[in-house]
Order: structure tokens, then sequence, then C-alpha cells
């Protein structure tokens, strides 16, 4: 089984790359970004709960997101491995993770973290907000986002660095070169 996490900060490019390598890889995808999107969406109980909150570059808690993780857990038993994109977030959801491997027997392949400085991560977010509809593409809602990633999910990367998992990958270049630069750490895991 192959175990991912594509780590990294907003806008570094894990949505792009996470198509890539769940098709390459034949893996079931978590964007839980992606499916916290689907909730508001659709206007349920959690959507309407949390759209507030994302909108405005804010966390949501890491029960809901862990709830989420293990229902995916649930549905595909015989997947050939997850791709998280987005999860871990916080200190508290990696441990989660940890337990909830765990208690489904599989365990973490690696962490590959792309690097991206932070200027060019502005401009991308920015380029997109301008086509991805999203409520929290745009500046005031970016930096909130990355108050709480230097907050809250820098130091994730800290306790993968310790557990000996974490992979630094370039995230500067074209999609194909950095998709490759991944491709070569998965191989080797
Ligand atoms: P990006 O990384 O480009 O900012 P995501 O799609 O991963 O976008 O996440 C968008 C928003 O969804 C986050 O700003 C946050 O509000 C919420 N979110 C996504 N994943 C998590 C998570 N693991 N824990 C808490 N909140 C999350």
């Amino acid at each position: 089984m192959l175990n991912i996490i594509l780590f990294g900060p907003p806008g570094a490019g894990k949505g792009t790359q996470s198509q890539f390598l769940r098709e390459k890889y034949d893996l079931t995808y978590i964007s839980t970004g992606q499916i916290l999107r689907e909730e508001i969406a659709a206007e349920s109980e959690l959507g309407l709960q949390i759209k507030e909150l994302i909108g405005g570059g804010g966390l949501v808690s890491d029960e809901i997101v862990a709830h989420i993780i293990e229902k995916k857990f649930i549905d595909h038993p015989d997947t050939a491995g997850f791709l998280f994109d987005g999860f871990p977030r916080t200190v508290r959801q990696a441990e989660m993770l940890e337990e909830l491997l765990k208690k489904y027997d599989m365990s973490l392949t690696g962490v590959l973290s792309l690097e991206v400085p932070e200027e060019m991560l502005i401009e991308r977010m920015l380029e997109r907000g301008k086509t991805s509809g999203r409520a929290d593409d745009n500046l005031e809602s970016i930096k909130h986002r990355f108050e709480e990633y230097y907050e809250k999910t820098h130091p994730v990367t800290d306790f993968y660095l310790e557990k000996g998992c974490l992979h630094p990958v370039n995230g500067v270049g074209d999609i194909p070169e950095i998709f490759e630069h991944l491709c070569t750490v998965i191989d080797a895991l």
C-alpha cells in the first residue's frame, strides 16, 4: 500500500499535482478542502456551519476533518493507497491520522512537501481567484490562510521530520517537471 501526504502551503500546487499522482499510482484521493467545499455547495448542516469560517480563511475543527478521513477509510477498504491533500493541517490532526492508520491496519509511506516561496504563492492564488469562484481566494482571506499556515500547519513538518518521513520537493517550475520530482521521491520510498 502507498499512503502519501502531499504537504505544502496554500497555493503550492497540491491539488494540481494530486490529479497526476492519483492516476499514476492508482490512489484514493482525499482533499479535505474539496470535501468541505462540497458540503458548503450542498448546503448540508456541516456546510452551513463552516461556510463563514472557510470563506474567511480559518481552519475547520480537527474532529470534523478526522471524521471525514475515517469515513474515506471505511468507504475504500480495498484501495491501493490513499493520497492526502490538505491534511493533516495541525499537529493534532497528524496524531489523529497515526491513530486512524493504526486502527485500519495501515501505515504512512511518506510526506512530500512542496516548497514554493510565499510571493509566488500569493500571486498564484490571486490569479486562481479570478476563475476559481472560491470564497477564500481574495487577498484578505489569503493573508489569514497564511497566518493559520505558519501558526498551526507548518509545525506539522517538524512532527514528520522527527519521524524521518519528510521529503522536501522543489515546487517551482512547470507542472510536468514538478510531477517528475515527486515521482522520483515516491519511487524511491
Ligand atoms: P489551500 O491549501 O489551497 O488553501 P484547501 O482546499 O486545502 O486549500 O483548503 C481550503 C480551506 O478548507 C482551508 O483554508 C480550511 O478552511 C479548510 N480545510 C481544508 N483542510 C482542512 C484541514 N485538514 N483542517 C482544517 N481545515 C481544513
